[in-house]
């Protein structure tokens, strides 16, 4: 089994993303998955606090764990926007693959003191774990919002990037680049897409010479996430388009089975609902530029 060090590596050098898609519950883990196997691609599902918290820490590892035993395939487990140490360190001991250490509302010297220590701190415990840090502002909550903010004053600055990267020794980097948490009301009904700043990822990219995560995609125009792509994003995470699709699926399979108690027999038209996106999500992001052999 490849690290998942080494999946950034390989899907930086193909021009293509790793898809990252929330999950808060099997149903969503087992569409993610089936998703990934169908069209064998690696894959990464994140669990955030919250969506931990209800899942339980260490089950929701050993879920995701139990997949990637059973079936010898690369999907793996991330912490999502973590907010604090005691949280993170409880991730990594569960066996994430990955956190994404967030304190990015904190003012910009604050959040690089606090991620420096969390790297620090993670390593120390598990040289093999990725952390990702995250300057700008791209809003919070994947849910449906009534108004959009103003992403222009969040944007992430290519020169602190650099700072930042050098300073916390992060793994990869979330910028804000046009990408906010949530869709809008127009984005669900399909009248108006997010809109990304390619030459801010680009700008980004060569300053500060990372891995780069896309958060907030759900809702963004494809030409944009397939430029972002080209211009040096490696991840990008999918939840609200998730939630809709699960919520979605739900509310069908109650109306056509109106007196179906069995869950299993109920919850796989939700599983299919979710899978439907994830999979048109992954063959986005999978369509590279030409492999190209290594320049050394
Ligand atoms: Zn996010």
């Amino acid at each position: 089994m490849e690290t998942l060090r080494k999946i950034l590596e390989q899907a930086e050098t193909n021009g293509v993303a790793i898809g990252h898609f929330n999950i808060s519950d099997l149903v969503t883990l087992k569409a993610v998955f089936e998703a990934a196997r169908d069209l064998n691609v690696p894959v990464i599902v994140g669990a955030s606090e919250g969506e931990r918290q209800f899942m339980g820490v260490r089950q929701v590892s050993a879920l995701v764990k139990s997949l990637r035993e059973e079936y010898d395939f690369p999907i793996f487990l991330n912490a999502d926007h973590t907010h604090s140490l005691p949280s993170a360190i409880e991730a990594a001991k569960a066996g994430f693959d990955w956190v994404v250490f967030d304190v990015s509302t904190l003012p910009f010297e604050e959040n690089i003191r606090q991620t420096k220590v969390a790297v620090e701190r993670l390593k120390a415990m598990r040289p093999d774990i990725l952390v990702e840090g995250e300057i700008g502002d791209i809003g919070s909550g994947s849910e449906i919002h009534d108004a959009a903010p103003d992403l222009k004053k969040g944007l992430t600055n290519p020169a602190e990037a650099k700072q930042f990267v050098e300073e916390t020794r992060v793994d990869t980097l979330a910028p804000a680049v046009g990408n906010m948490h949530g869709m809008l009301k127009s984005m669900v009904a399909g009248d108006t897409r997010k809109r990304l700043d390619i030459k801010l990822v680009r700008a980004i990219k060569a300053e500060a010479r990372i891995f780069m995560t896309l958060h907030g995609a759900s809702g963004t125009d494809h030409d944009d996430l397939r430029g972002a792509i080209e211009a040096g994003i490696t991840v990008v995470h999918i939840n609200t388009e998730v939630r809709l699709a699960w919520r979605r699926g739900l509310d069908s399979a109650l109306v056509k089975q109106p007196d179906e108690i069995v869950p299993y027999k109920i919850l796989p038209h939700v599983v299919d609902s979710v899978k439907r996106v994830v999979a048109a999500r992954l063959a986005l992001f999978s369509i590279g530029r030409r492999a190209r052999p290594a320049s050394h």
